[in-house]
């Protein structure tokens, strides 16, 4: 009896052994997925410092461990980027990947289908990552299309950043992301909370609790008018103060955070004081505005690619409606100037550029932004590691080259302390321990 049994767990260990080596053999995973990196620079977001000569030793997608030095274990892979700067993968926090804006933006609404948006999302989100951003937090979609882009590309179906959504933004009758805005009257319809449009408390919890159905990761509502809607002020409050709470309060039971689209004063010192996570573009914010977001821990997302983009367009004729344009002319301008002040008074900063607005894969434009605006170039990359998985909470796993965190990996050929716009020339790119990119 004895015998047999011990018998019989034996041949169950060896049988499982041998399908264990088969199973890893046949996928190829078993000896390729420990890789060792070795670093000629690498970049500390905690101390904002380039660190010398390490190697990253990278197992089942996570980093095992980061020593001094350059030693290959046996079984490893080696990446060589003795003469790179490695850092870890971006993260865009705010983004709109089934979306690129153009003189015909306004005319897709009623002729494309939610099939169109998920083949530019596909495109988009390979352009993201082999732009060197690992991870994005997509702030507002139609369809729920950027839920099915996340599936995706968690199965390795398509190829693209990690993606935290939104799904579609929540805005008031008329507000920013009301959909059917500047549409004739008998097409206007009356969108509902499944639509994204809350009028009262109720309402705004409904929505909150279908974003959840859907299946999307964080909040987003438009407490402001906008630049690129078809409505009269980008700036006016939009939301009330208890609609504003019934959302927070919701949010919070799901474990949403919320983001905030605002430009104007008002609506976003509504929003701030209901406890919401981060404003983003934030245009007319004032000293009291700043300090408000400092003693509420508010994260600021400045999104000046998006400034400068509309600003630019707005001075081409026909590009925009006249509405649109006249917002665009005054508002756009105004960004790099905020986000200066707001930098130099402590608001703690997040890096996201509204792509989607402007070209997908230019992500790193907005370095050059921050750092024209004052920044450091220390400062503006820890904005993309650092303080991003902080704002999306998730500092344990991303943000840092660090052991037990995600193989989330970039390298560039020069140094982007001395030059930030080596960030806009990513060579190399790997995501939980998958090289996407290589240097040529
Ligand atoms: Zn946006």
């Amino acid at each position: 009896m004895t015998t047999n049994t011990n018998r019989s767990y034996f041949l169950n260990r060896a049988a499982a052994a041998l399908l264990a080596v088969c199973a890893g053999l046949a996928s190829g995973q078993a000896l390729a997925e420990a890789t060792a990196i070795y670093a000629g620079k690498m970049f500390d977001s905690e101390t904002g410092r380039l660190l010398e000569n390490r190697t990253i030793h990278v197992v089942d997608g996570r980093i095992a461990s980061v020593q001094k030095g350059f030693a290959k274990r046996d079984r490893e892979k080696l990446v060589d980027l003795r003469n790179y700067t490695v850092l870890p993968g971006l993260m865009d926090m705010h983004t709109h990947l089934t979306y690129e804006f153009g003189p015909r933006t306004y005319m897709e609404t009623f002729t494309w289908n939610p099939a169109d948006y998920t083949l530019r999302g596909v495109d988009a989100a390979r352009r993201t990552l082999q732009a060197g951003f690992t991870t994005v937090r997509d702030l507002g979609d139609s369809g729920n299309v950027t839920i099915s882009l996340r599936k995706a590309v968690e199965a390795g179906t398509i190829e693209g950043p990690r993606i935290f959504t939104a799904g579609k933004s929540i805005a008031t009758t008329g507000g920013h992301a009301d959909p059917t805005n500047g549409y004739r009257q008998d097409l206007m319809g009356s969108p509902s909370a499944a639509d994204g449009v809350v009028n009262g408390p109720a309402s705004a919890r409904q929505a909150v609790r279908q974003r959840y159905k859907d299946g999307a990761d964080l909040i987003k509502i438009t407490a402001t008018g906008g630049v690129l809607s078809v409505a009269k002020s980008g700036q006016n409050p939009q939301f009330m103060k208890d609609e504003l709470e019934a959302i927070v309060a919701t949010a919070k039971d799901y474990g949403f955070t919320v983001a905030v689209h605002a430009h104007g004063k008002e609506g976003m010192e509504r929003a701030i004081r209901a406890g919401v996570d981060s404003v983003e573009h934030g245009t007319y914010m004032d000293g009291e505005t700043m300090e408000l977001m400092k003693r509420n821990n508010t994260w600021y997302v400045p999104t000046l690619m998006a400034g400068e983009w509309v600003t630019e367009k707005s001075a081409v004729e026909g590009f925009f409606p006249d509405m649109v344009r006249s917002k665009a002319a005054t508002i756009g301008p105004l960004i790099q100037r905020t986000f200066a002040t707001a930098y130099k008074r402590g608001v703690n900063i997040a890096f996201g550029t509204d792509t989607g607005v402007s070209r997908h894969g230019d992500n790193a434009r907005e370095f050059v932004l921050m750092v024209q605006g004052g920044m450091t170039p220390s400062d503006a990359i820890r904005s993309a590691t650092w303080n991003a998985a902080r704002l999306l909470k998730v500092q344990d796993e991303l943000g840092s080259i660090e052991e037990g965190k995600k193989a989330d990996i970039i390298a560039v050929a020069g140094n982007p302390l001395e030059d930030i716009a080596e960030l806009q020339r990513v060579k190399f790119v790997m995501k939980d321990g998958k090289v996407f990119k290589q240097p040529q």
